[in-house]
């Protein structure tokens, strides 16, 4: 199970009621952030959110919808007593930029270690403290990292993730091996434990694989074929629609974005399960007056606004 929160549904500038596209994903009291745009932190303070605990910050490209709001944010983290290291995924340039960044900032109490354009899945493990890159699969609270290449007027990546589920772990096969109970909670969380001079591992009491959780993350692009696989099966596919009006086409393919029209036919032919609109042109004032021109094509697509909350459940409960 995870929260997702909507802090910003704007692109381009920020504006009076609209803060720029930026999505704060908690997974077991821990954060992942998408986009950076100006105001990212006043957004979460509006909704409450906390600076601490984000671990990762993925950024799709380097415009500055996008990322104006990373200085200020890692200085209030930095204020925010923050000592563990912090990761930050984005295209290629991303260094180049966060560097920069840093010249105001005086000082940070913690460590920045920076993906530039990442060719290979991301592991992450919701560790004791935080959740941290592994290189090793093997874990219990595994999240998968995935990006793909977009096609906007700046190098721009989509993100996917995949939150895994752990298999349910079988008591009746504990007491057939006659461990006791007060082991069983090491099994369930990934470790391997050790009784009477013999060591088990978790696998042994273990059933099958479960569905895990999908969310995807696409902005700014233009339509892709490559999207569709990418997202394909998402539980939420939180993606740019610039513009509402299917008659601003023109201005979509000019500015390399797209129409709710183009996101809904992605969502459709992508068999996601929910789609979230975000990333709206400053000229579009109500984005819900185009909600049943999309439906249409794909009836659970939700506009969204600042401040949109969901939280998202393992499909099967057994
Ligand atoms: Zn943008
Ligand atoms: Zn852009």
């Amino acid at each position: 199970m995870l929260d997702i929160v909507l802090l910003g549904s704007g692109g381009g500038m920020p504006m009076p009621n609209r803060h720029l596209s930026s999505l704060l994903i908690k997974y077991m009291g821990r954060k992942i952030l998408f986009d950076c745009g100006e105001g990212c932190q006043v957004a979460m303070r509006k909704v409450k959110s906390g600076f601490k605990s984000i671990d990762i910050i993925c950024i799709s490209h380097l415009h500055g919808d996008h990322i104006f709001g990373l200085p200020g944010l890692l200085s209030t983290m930095g204020n925010s007593q923050r000592t563990l290291p912090l990761t930050i995924i984005g295209p290629i340039g991303i260094t180049d930029v966060i560097r920069g960044m840093m010249v105001p900032i005086a000082y940070l109490p913690f460590d920045i270690h920076i993906i530039e354009d990442p060719k290979s899945p991301i592991i992450l493990n919701r560790t004791n403290d935080r959740l941290e890159i592994v290189e090793d699969d093997n874990v219990a609270n595994k999240i998968i990292l995935n990006s793909l290449e977009l096609d906007h007027s700046a190098p721009c990546l989509g993100f996917n993730m995949y939150i895994s589920r752990r298999p349910k772990f079988l008591p009746e096969k504990a007491i057939e091996k006659g461990l006791p109970n007060d082991l069983w909670g090491l099994l369930q969380n990934g470790e391997i434990v050790h009784y009477k001079g013999k060591s088990y591992g978790p696998d042994m009491f273990l059933g099958e694989e479960r569905k895990g959780i999908k969310i995807s993350f696409i902005t700014d692009t233009r339509p892709l074929k490559g999207i569709i696989d990418f997202i394909y099966d998402s539980d939420l596919f939180v993606c740019e629609g610039t513009y509402g009006d299917n008659n601003d086409i023109d201005k979509a393919i000019l500015n390399k974005h797209m129409t709710f029209k183009e996101a809904a036919d992605l969502a459709k032919s992508g068999m996601v399960k929910e789609l979230l609109l975000t990333h709206f042109s400053t000229a579009m004032e109500n984005p819900e007056e185009y909600l049943d021109g999309v439906k249409d094509i794909f009836n659970k697509t939700i506009v969204g606004y600042d401040g949109f909350s969901k939280t998202i459940t393992y499909t099967n409960s057994n």
